[in-house]
């Protein structure tokens, strides 16, 4: 974030670029997994407001929109489910999460696999595997901007964007 400029950004609403300025910050909470334990850390967030009148929040890859949970945190319980390395019960003990909420982690994982490798690819490609393939990436920003480039959304954000958003340009 240190060398972000609001003013090279293009607004993902109109599309106009230099016309974003540095609106608000606000605080939220994310948790993270951290020394085997989940932990809950306090963000500040920027908050940008282009001519068009609305307003992005500036979010580093890390935080998958309108989710309490980092990305980290998600890829962890998902990488722990798919190696078996306890029973279902035990895994989500481990990180204070319900099973539901785990269902749907893996439901929204399988969903946006398909779509991301298409039908044929996800069959011959396990989820430990594309796991593993995104973990290793040099630069897992390059997946995660192609990924909203192609959906219109974040890797594993439930939730769909405004109507309007069409988020093309990435970076500092
Ligand atoms: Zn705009």
């Amino acid at each position: 974030m240190e060398g972000f400029c609001p003013e090279l950004q293009t607004c993902p609403c109109c599309g106009a670029k230099g016309s974003c300025r540095i609106h608000a910050y606000y605080g939220r909470s994310l948790v993270d997994f951290v020394g085997g334990t989940p932990v809950r850390h306090s963000l500040c967030i920027l908050r940008l407001i282009c001519t068009c009148g609305h307003t992005h929040a500036i979010l580093p890859d890390f935080i998958i929109p309108y989710s309490g949970y980092g990305l980290f945190f998600l890829l962890r319980v998902l990488a722990e489910y798919f190696l078996h390395l306890s029973t279902v019960e035990r895994l989500c003990e481990r990180f204070s999460i319900s099973l539901s909420q785990l269902r749907r982690w893996l439901d929204l994982f399988r969903v946006q696999k398909v779509e991301w490798l298409g039908i044929l690819s996800s069959v011959e490609i396990s989820a430990l595997s594309f796991l593993k393939a995104l973990s290793i990436q040099p630069a897992y920003s390059d997946f995660a901007s192609a990924f909203v480039r192609r959906f219109a959304k974040s890797f594993l954000q439930s939730h769909r964007n405004p109507a309007p958003y069409c988020q093309q340009v990435f970076g500092p």
